[in-house]
């Protein structure tokens, strides 16, 4: 009888009793939306079939709706104290039947679909959006109890994910959410932000927070795993300041543990006023950026670079420099990283490249040597699918030819998403335009990914030169980079140059082209010109 009223509307499985209940449930699972049971049944009574399924968490959460004799109040009361979720009485009223069927499934289906948007998917964790909900609750419902937020990622993630593969990135994620569940406990809530990040959210004085905490839960890891080389970064924030929501608490913490990416032996650090200083002088530059980009604050200077053979100026590397009327010059040291994190250096290298053209024309105007001029390209621009049509604006605007502007892209943008940027960069070499890979040697500097890149110039880093041609051995791997270079047609150049020594050794190994101090610094077009005077006369 049943199956006639439900089966117009719902696709119905039957079983004659308990056991071949079990057996459905066992092969169907969680896509059953609803259980009506009889408690009269052969083999398997309806309690025991209750309690059976109650005890196994693959189905314990199906509704179940028990059908009772008319009226014994007793057992309804049996039914729901043996966990079912409401009970239909005989004789059956279709009507009654069909409504209540559809309410408990309704029901179901919406809090399971909170329970997903409440959980991460992967960990099980709290998701992001609850967890920011949760935490401005439990701040705000408990004003005396001092809490931490706590936040940590691990070091090179990607690097993991591409070594291991994804389902070993994934494992190590989930063993990471073990540990935070099992350390945070009932003390606080935890959180798979995205990627590596967690956060928790935990009362003050749960953990004492020492290297040696932080290096068991590594080891702790590392041990479940098999990875040996994961390492983890925490940030922690002492809640001080309540008026902040949990984003920016979390903000805060992870900017401490940031500040520590790379640094051997240190786990973990505390958020401090230094760091809350430069969070209020970052927010005082975004703020005044673009004022300063319409005021013409923004300076190109260049520094020129020779070639070592001939000993002659072969081109200048665009630079650029910041006044500011009252806070006077400003590092691009400092500036640049963060136009790279708000955006803001699209628009400036633009201006930079409008600048080395304008620069450019000028010269060729005033019938000096053709040199060349280098601009800097930050990730930022090279994932721009416009930059082909800016670049090519730019040119044509100047009329100048797209060899004499050589387009800098430092080495770390090549290894992040090497598949892309090769596709980018493979655009512009085809419109003319050639590419230095900047800071080469100053990363994962991956001398078999050389060979697949798109480039026309190496550009050795200033660290690396310093650091090689301190050492005494011959003839060294500056020597066997410049070589393999050579041997895949590239040019090689190297920066910061600084000294007499240096110079030789470079010229020694057959390194083409060098900038730096040990010529001259970076210096504003106007003198870079009466350089090239000279040149001319
Ligand atoms: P970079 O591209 O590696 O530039 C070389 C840096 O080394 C410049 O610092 C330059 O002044 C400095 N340098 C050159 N020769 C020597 C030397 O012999 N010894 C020493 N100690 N330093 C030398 P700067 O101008 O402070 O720029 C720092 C970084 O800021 C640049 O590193 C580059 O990544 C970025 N940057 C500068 N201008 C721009 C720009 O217009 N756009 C973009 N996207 N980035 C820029
Ligand atoms: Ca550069
Ligand atoms: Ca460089």
């Amino acid at each position: 009888m049943l199956c006639e009223i439900l089966s117009s509307t719902y696709k119905v499985l039957e079983a004659e009793n308990g056991q071949e209940a079990l057996d459905v449930l066992e092969e169907y699972g969680e896509e059953i939306s609803l259980i009506l049971l009889d408690i009269v049944m052969p083999v398997m009574d309806g309690y025991t079939f209750l309690s059976h399924m109650k005890a196994n968490s693959n189905y314990s959460s199906i509704p179940v709706i028990v059908a009772t004799q008319s009226d014994r109040e007793a057992d309804e009361v049996a039914a729901l104290s043996h966990g079912a979720t409401d009970f239909v009485s005989k004789p059956y009223k279709p009507q009654i039947i069909l409504h209540r069927v559809a309410s408990i499934i309704h029901l179901r289906e919406t809090s399971a679909m909170m329970h997903r948007v409440q959980y991460d998917r992967l960990t099980g964790l709290y998701s992001k959006e609850f967890f920011y909900h949760s935490a401005n609750n439990i701040l705000k419902q408990h004003p005396d109890q001092e809490y931490d937020m706590v936040c940590s990622d691990i070091e090179n993630f990607k690097l993991i994910n591409d070594v291991f593969g994804m389902p070993a990135g994934d494992q190590l994620l989930c063993r990471v959410a073990d540990v935070y569940r099992e350390i945070v406990g009932e003390q606080g809530i935890c959180c798979h932000l995205n990627a590596d990040q967690f956060v928790c959210l935990i009362e003050r004085e749960h953990w004492e927070y020492t290297d040696d905490l932080f290096k068991k839960v590594d080891d702790q890891i590392r041990s479940m795993t098999n990875m040996k080389n994961v390492t983890m970064k925490w940030g922690i924030y002492h809640i001080k300041d309540r008026s902040l929501l949990a984003e920016q608490m979390f903000d805060r913490a992870f900017m401490a543990a940031r500040s520590i990416w790379g640094q051997y032996g240190k786990h973990f650090l505390t958020y401090n006023d230094d760091m809350h200083n430069k969070l209020v002088r970052e927010q005082a530059i975004t703020g005044v950026m673009e004022t300063a980009l319409e005021e013409e604050q923004f300076e190109v200077y260049l520094q020129p670079q020779y070639n070592i053979k001939t000993n002659s100026l072969s081109g200048a590397e665009a630079l650029v420099r910041w006044n500011h009327p009252e806070w006077g010059f400003q590092s691009p040291g400092e500036f640049i990283p963060l136009f790279e994190k708000n955006g803001f250096i699209t628009k400036l290298d633009q201006f930079v490249w409008k600048r080395a053209c304008a620069v450019l024309r000028e010269w060729d105007d005033k019938g000096y040597p053709p040199v060349n001029i280098s601009v800097n390209v930050s990730r930022a621009d090279i994932y721009n699918v416009n930059l082909p049509d800016i670049l090519q604006d730019i040119i044509k605007e100047y009329q100048i030819s797209p060899q004499r502007l050589h387009l800098e892209l430092t080495e770390s943008a090549y290894t992040e998403n090497p598949s892309q940027i090769i596709e980018n960069v493979g655009r512009l070499r085809e419109l003319g335009f050639l590419f230095e890979m900047d800071d080469f040697g100053s990363g994962y500097s991956s001398l078999n990914m050389l060979y697949n890149l798109p480039i026309d110039v190496l550009k050795l880093d200033m660290e690396f030169i310093r650091n090689e041609t301190a050492k005494s051995v011959t003839p060294g791997i500056l020597y066997f980079i410049i070589q393999m270079a050579h041997s895949m047609n590239l040019h090689v150049i190297a920066e910061g140059v600084e000294t007499k020594e240096q110079l030789e050794r470079l010229a020694s190994i057959d390194c083409d082209y060098v900038q730096g101090y040990y010529f001259a610094k970076p210096m504003p077009c106007r003198e870079f010109d009466e350089f090239l005077k000279g040149i001319k006369k």
